[in-house]
């Protein structure tokens, strides 16, 4: 069985390898099957390790080109290249020269992937709720500009994630949001009990601010969608994880 990807088409096919895999098409078992590609979770190593080669013949880079680091919710961006502690923890990535292929991991978080085809330079991005409304994605931006790229070259696609019509949240957050970005048309939606987020509008609204205009920001749902995606709310850690990725070609 081959995989589903999922991909923009605001992502350029000539230069740049992207995509966003469903959960079909791999190994693991039960609520994880069966394309798993996080370890974090407890899935068996093997079977996440096989995952990602399938991933990697199927769209055809060396598996041992992958580039991801451990996401903690935060917005610090790593240059690929750059000196690296062992533990180091970064939510989002740039590189700048073909090989390396840069992994988001999510289910539910937005997993961002960032192409700029006349600098030749691409990004990724884990965003949960924290990472979006404290700017993880304009630093990337930052980071890709730092690198030759114009932030109105830059093309955006977000990858499948919680939806407007799942994303309830506490009034905390919502506090939050509204601190951090103001009154944003569509960013607070009513639901039936709480309030819901739009992490979309939020995401939207931090890359306008940075500069970018085209955004790809219409992803399905990944709680709304079992057959397709995994999702941490639906599922708990007793699930898999999905990862966007990017790299130059
Ligand atoms: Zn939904």
């Amino acid at each position: 069985m081959s995989i589903a990807i999922y991909r923009s088409a605001l992502i350029p096919t000539e230069g740049f390898i992207h995509g966003f895999p469903e959960r079909g098409g791999g190994v693991s078992t039960g609520l994880r099957s069966s394309l798993n590609l996080g370890k974090r979770w407890g899935d068996d190593a093997e079977n996440v390790d096989a995952n990602r080669r399938i991933l990697a013949a199927q769209v055809g880079y060396d598996p041992a080109q992958l580039v991801a680091t451990r996401h903690v919710h935060g917005t610090a961006v790593w240059r690929v290249g750059e000196p690296l502690a062992a533990d180091a923890e970064f939510d989002g990535l740039v590189c700048d020269r073909p090989g390396p292929v840069l992994g988001a991991f999510a289910a539910d978080c937005i997993p961002l992937v960032f192409a700029e085809p006349q600098a030749r330079v691409c990004g990724a991005a884990h965003a949960g709720w924290r990472g979006t409304v404290n700017g993880v994605a304009a630093n990337v931006v930052a980071r890709m500009v730092e690198c030759g790229a114009r932030a109105d070259h830059i093309r955006v696609a977000l990858g499948p994630s919680i939806g407007p019509c799942c994303f309830e949240v506490g009034p905390e957050v919502v506090a939050e949001f509204r601190a951090k970005l103001g009154e944003v048309p569509g960013l607070v939606v009513k639901g039936p009990a709480k309030d819901h987020i739009d992490l979309r509008v939020a995401t939207r609204t931090i890359l306008e601010r940075a500069g970018v205009v085209h955004i790809d920001d219409a992803p399905p749902c990944t709680r709304c969608h079992p057959d397709r995606f995994f999702s941490y709310r639906r599922d708990g850690q007793a699930g898999g994880v999905h990862m966007g990725f990017i790299g130059l070609v």
